[in-house]
């Protein structure tokens, strides 16, 4: 049976009920979790499934094949069938939506305004890091001041599906870094509205304003054409 995604849905989800469909050596399968699971350049959540008075922590959540893996500090009294709560590691979470909404402003501000494009990234609950197809290591901080100004707008995120035959005629729609499986029939789309619309599975903040302030860690040369920059939000 297919895990219901409730993270894909709602990003504000913090305690859900589910049913153990399957027990694996690693870990349990629900039959629907907000916990969103390694992937798309960022973390997995953390968190606990609760069972009467008993607290598994949950310590990294995975895709095993198309399962949705929750991989649990311990797994005895567990039995399949068993109704947990689930607990979402909300403050690490929400930093990890805060980072990649920002991501996405940076991104767009990238690309429309230098021609830039990021080959790869990852977001941390503690910072973000992306690397850009860029000379000039002195942009990155001015896009970082740009994406700020947006995200003081309190621009509304809208996450909706579409079929993906639809979604391929958004210019733009599919970013390099995170690649929708084309075999997909439809397509979650995240909108910062008038800014940036991307085929995207991540969790996002659902208004800009929420990003906070956006502040540059370090900029590293990579070499040739490639800058790396860190970023955190704060406060
Ligand atoms: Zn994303």
């Amino acid at each position: 049976m297919v895990t219901e995604e409730l993270y894909a849905k709602d990003s504000y989800i913090k305690n859900f009920s589910a049913k153990v469909t399957k027990i694996v050596p690693s870990g349990v399968i629900l039959d629907r979790t907000a916990f969103h699971p390694r992937g798309g350049g960022l973390e997995s959540d953390t968190g606990a499934l609760i069972l009467g008075g008993n607290t598994y922590r949950v310590t990294e959540v995975k895709f095993e094949g198309n399962e949705i893996v929750h991989v649990l500090e311990k797994l005895d009294g567990l039995r399949e069938g068993d109704e947990v709560e689930g607990r979402i590691d909300w403050e690490r979470r929400y930093r990890m939506m805060r980072l990649h909404t920002a991501s996405h402003i940076i991104a767009s501000i990238a690309f429309s305004k230098y021609n830039a494009l990021i080959t790869g990234g990852n977001i941390t609950p503690e910072y973000a890091k992306d690397d850009f197809n860029v000379e000039n290591k002195d942009l990155l901080p001015k896009i970082v001041e740009e994406a700020n100004e947006i995200a003081k707008r309190g621009i509304k995120v809208k996450v909706y599906f579409l079929p993906r035959e639809e979604a391929m005629k958004i210019p733009g729609v599919v970013k390099l870094a995170e690649k929708m499986p084309p075999e997909l029939e439809t397509w979650r789309i995240v909108e910062i509205e008038g800014i940036d619309i991307q085929a995207d599975g991540g969790p996002h903040v659902s208004n800009t304003e929420e990003i906070g302030s956006i502040e540059v860690i370090k900029v590293e040369n990579r070499g040739k054409g490639k800058k790396r920059l860190y970023y955190t939000v704060k406060p």
